[in-house]
């Protein structure tokens, strides 16, 4: 079910959404290095008609699965928005998407959840990363002396010598 308000209903008393939205249906096209929707985004809202606009009030939850942006592993986070508020016209430039008596809310929460989504996730706070490693070899210094020696035009000379 997308989010939508019922805007006859509007127009008479304020509207109280509750539900889960599915992560299809406001981040379909979501791809991110470090953070994915784990779980539907729990929705529990208040909206209200207020002169030719929209005022929409309440909580937002979902579950992330992030990737530690230190030591590089997966855990499981859950983003909660506990002011979430919009104010947007039903007319306009800027209107919401309507469809028929419904106005879709979708765009609204997504917006605010993709802008509260972390963007260096941490395992915890006091993560120090992957254990400290010996330092890689330069493929360009990898060579040993002995065996630039063995590769030599004289290293060769002297086997030919023996
Ligand atoms: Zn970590």
């Amino acid at each position: 079910m997308p989010l939508k308000v019922n805007l006859r209903l509007l127009e008479r008393t304020p509207q109280k959404l509750v539900g889960e939205l599915p992560v299809v249906e406001f981040a379909a096209d979501f791809h991110d290095e470090v953070v994915r929707f784990a779980e539907p985004l729990r929705y529990d809202l208040e909206v209200t008609r207020q002169g030719p606009d929209v005022l929409v009030q309440g909580t937002l939850s979902i579950m992330l699965e992030c990737s530690c942006a230190r030591c590089l592993s997966s855990f499981q986070t859950r983003l909660d928005i506990n002011d979430f508020s919009a104010f947007v016209p039903l007319a306009g430039e800027e209107a919401i998407p309507k469809d028929g008596d419904f106005a879709d809310l979708t765009p609204l929460v997504r917006e605010d959840t993709f802008l509260a989504l972390p963007t260096k996730p941490l395992c915890r706070p006091e993560c120090r990363g992957l254990p400290v490693k010996a330092p890689a070899r330069d493929s360009r210094l990898g060579a040993t002396p002995s065996e630039v020696a063995s590769t030599s035009p004289w290293a060769a000379l002297e086997k030919l010598k023996l």
